[in-house]
């Protein structure tokens, strides 16, 4: 397949990129390369006759319907996003901008393109979202995909509302997509501004830890390459105008995380005293949702997928790329806001 991925410079989309093209489809990567992104994540395929890249803001209608004629696709994997909920706390507009406006835009260029090529069938439009669009879940159960939609940050009620416009483009005009809904993702190539790189940076830099809260937040983590396969599992058999939920069944609370990584670290970059000595609780997140978990069932029982890496196995794998990828993460940390206490001014 020829495949546009939006977002393709960040965390998720770059797993994607590499994943699509190390499985003989061709690539053409659209991104407006935010403050999230860097091209470096796909420099081991950049050089390869698959691989294009767009510069492109998806607000942008004209430049969008530009790439579609150039490169006429068989698929579009929508990734691209203002995807930090302390960001979106911080300055809401750019996640309307760019998670609605944006993808609205996106919805209508690919549609258009779409009905000139006489509406095949074959097409597929796959929005990727969050499970953070279904709220937030007492100690007990599991989204599916029947939960009724109840997002509590600006940024999920973004997505939440991007997710409504890709149902409603299918509804209304039959353009064939499938949407997706994964949990927390964490592994290589994962911007220093997220949880699990900044406890394994401020770890090694001996800074303090931080912990919102008192870390009892549970979140379903998964492994970003098996995320990338599932994407690609949906995108060829899911079926149409059909969602997904993707999950790790890696149930597990912050401060259990931070803990797990420290004990790695202990290991591999042994100190005086142990990693924990540097965990500092600090002021919560305004509405941080208490805990997230999947039902996996339907992408289990329809497709037949289930993720590969346990929750220890994903923890050192990506403990080890930090180490040895020093040069990556150095070279992000000077971008605007890295380090830095987000989400407190609301
Ligand atoms: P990311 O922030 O690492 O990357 C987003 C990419 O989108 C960046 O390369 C950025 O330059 C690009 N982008 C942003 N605005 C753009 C615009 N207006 N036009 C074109 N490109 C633009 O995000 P990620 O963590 O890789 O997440 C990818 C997708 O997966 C997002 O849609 C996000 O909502 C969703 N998601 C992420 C997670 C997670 O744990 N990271 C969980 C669930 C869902």
């Amino acid at each position: 397949m020829k495949i546009i991925v939006t977002g393709g410079a960040g965390f998720i989309g770059s797993a994607v990129v590499r994943q699509a093209i190390g499985a003989g489809h061709e690539v053409v990567n659209l991104d407006a390369l935010t403050y999230a992104a860097c091209l470096d994540n796909v420099a081991s395929v950049a050089d390869s006759p698959s691989y294009a890249f767009e510069h492109v803001d998806i607000r942008d209608r004209a430049a969008l319907d530009r790439v579609f004629d150039t490169h006429q696709p068989d698929a579009v994997m929508h990734l691209a996003a203002e995807s930090h909920v302390d960001r979106s706390i911080d300055g809401p507009g750019t996640f309307i901008e760019t998670n609605i406006l944006g993808t609205f835009h996106l919805l209508e260029a690919a549609r258009a393109y779409w009905v000139k090529a006489g509406k095949p069938d074959s097409f597929r439009f796959h929005h990727i979202s969050t499970d953070e669009v279904y709220g937030s879940l007492g100690e007990t159960g599991q989204f599916t995909e029947d939960t009724p939609y109840d997002p509590r940050s600006p940024y999920s009620a973004s997505k939440a509302g991007s997710d409504h416009l890709v149902r409603a483009w299918h509804e209304t005009y039959g353009l064939p997509v499938v949407l997706t809904n994964c949990s927390n993702n964490y592994g290589p190539f994962h911007f220093p501004e997220k949880l699990i790189p900044v406890v394994i940076l401020n770890a090694l830099a001996g800074k303090p830890i931080p912990v919102y809260g008192k870390g009892e937040n549970v979140r379903d983590w998964l492994f970003v390459e098996d995320h990338a396969d599932a994407l690609l599992t949906v995108l060829q058999r899911g079926a149409l105008g059909r969602s997904y939920n993707i999950g790790g069944e890696n149930e597990a609370r912050n401060i259990d995380i931070v803990r797990s990584i420290c004990a790695i670290l202990d290991r591999k970059r042994p100190k005086d005293a142990p990693y924990t000595d540097q965990i500092s609780f600090v002021t919560d997140r305004p509405g941080h949702d208490l805990r997230y978990a999947i039902d996996p069932t339907r992408i289990r029982e329809e497709l037949g997928w289930r993720p590969s890496v346990t929750l220890d196995q994903g923890l050192e794998r990506t403990v080890d790329w930090y180490l040895g990828n020093e040069d990556w993460w150095r070279a992000l940390q000077s971008r605007e806001g890295v380090g830095e206490r987000l989400g407190v001014k609301g």
